[in-house]
């Protein structure tokens, strides 16, 4: 469908903005244009906007904070970003509470929020950009915690049965960033709450890599100073999206058969590994990257962090289809030189 008419059947609902533009929706920085946006604030408004997408067969796409998205081109369709709000307590006792938070909340401010309040659990979570509806969609994870860890349940719009039905943890399907949303039901469901179980008792997970010692380091004993030292570690490592537009790791970490992961290791003895379920193997994807010559490389606009090739950079001006193209080449790179598929965790549109 044309984006003129497009824009002649939305004329008529005052809350939708069209050729709108996504430069301040994506961390990738990228000036892609919506051919229609919507910002529903509750789920009356999004089943209104549903109901017409669906009669004019409009592609949607739901939209968070954008920093797990490449838009390659504009997008031909109706963007939604929903717009829930609210944290509230839903049940409690002594030892944990449940909460619910909107689909809409930033997900770092709910973090520091809940250790305010003295609900523990996401501090290894803290400044993960995004928001919270999207949390779940590739279980959001970093250093030793995954948002599943802290799960209840989750309320959405399934789109395909027209109806909002509650999804528990084994609905989900939570794996290593993944998800039913990302996975066989993508673009099925649109998230408008998630409910947490928290505890009231700090249990300070320090088993990540160095964090123990770097906690120790800074005298740390609260939820506040783990937040502080993630944070700390955080921002030394990876860059700020407001300066070099980037989503994070650009690639998931491999899983690779035994075998595979045996041929690698008499090539490269040092190879860095974690044992997974069967007969899988988990290899760094940054260390694939850098032994394919790709650490800190740039093309044009385009770049590996220097500190975490695992970050694509758009280092000014850069298009989608340049970071895409980017992508590819690490892509192929890495499958000649190891005969390993690498998977991108980025959503590319
Ligand atoms: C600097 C940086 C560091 C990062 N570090 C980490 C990290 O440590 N760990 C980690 O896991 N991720 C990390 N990420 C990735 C990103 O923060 C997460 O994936 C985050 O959850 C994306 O949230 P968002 O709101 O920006 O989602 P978006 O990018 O807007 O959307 C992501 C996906 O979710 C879908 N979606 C969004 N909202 C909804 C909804 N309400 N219902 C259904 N589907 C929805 C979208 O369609 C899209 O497919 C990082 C990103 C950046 C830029």
């Amino acid at each position: 469908m044309a984006s003129e008419q497009i824009i002649a059947i939305f004329t008529t609902m005052n809350h939708i903005h069209h050729n709108y533009s996504l430069k301040a929706l994506n961390s990738f920085g990228l000036d892609a244009r919506a051919a229609s946006y919507a910002n529903p604030a509750d789920k009356e408004s999004l089943i209104t906007l549903l109901e017409e997408a669906h009669r004019e067969q409009l592609p949607l796409l739901i939209l968070g904070e954008g920093s797990n998205i490449l838009f390659k081109n504009n997008f031909q369709g109706l963007v939604i970003q929903p717009g829930m709000k609210g944290i509230d307590v839903v049940k409690e006792n002594n030892e944990e509470v449940v909460v619910k938070v909107g689909a809409s909340e930033n997900w770092d401010r709910w973090v520091s929020y809940a250790i305010e309040k003295g609900w523990y659990g996401l501090e290894n979570l803290s400044l993960i950009p995004g928001s919270v509806g999207s949390a779940p969609v590739q279980n959001i994870g970093a250093y030793g915690v995954e948002m599943k860890d802290h799960f209840e349940w989750l309320e959405t719009y399934d789109i395909q049965m027209k109806q909002q039905v509650r999804l528990d943890f084994n609905a989900c399907r939570f794996g290593y960033r993944s998800s039913i949303f990302k996975g066989e039901a993508k673009g099925r469901y649109i998230i408008t709450h998630v409910a947490f179980r928290l505890d009231k008792k700090a249990r300070l997970n320090l088993d990540y890599g160095n964090i123990k010692d770097v906690f120790s380091l800074a005298n740390g004993s609260t939820p506040l100073d783990l937040r502080n030292v993630i944070i700390n570690i955080r921002e030394s490592k990876l860059p700020d999206p407001a300066q070099f537009g980037n989503a994070g790791s650009f690639f998931k970490n491999s899983m690779v058969d035994r075998t595979v992961f045996n041929c690698i290791r008499v090539e490269y003895p040092e190879v860095p590994f974690y044992p997974n379920d069967g007969n899988q193997m988990k290899i760094p994807a940054a260390w694939l990257i850098e032994k394919s010559g790709w650490k800190g490389k740039r093309v044009g606009n385009v770049g590996t962090w220097p500190a975490q090739p695992l970050v694509i950079v758009n280092y000014g001006g850069a298009s989608g289809q340049e970071i895409y193209d980017f992508s590819e080449n690490i892509l192929q790179d890495v499958e000649s030189t190891f005969s390993v598929s690498l998977e991108r965790e980025v959503n590319v549109i």
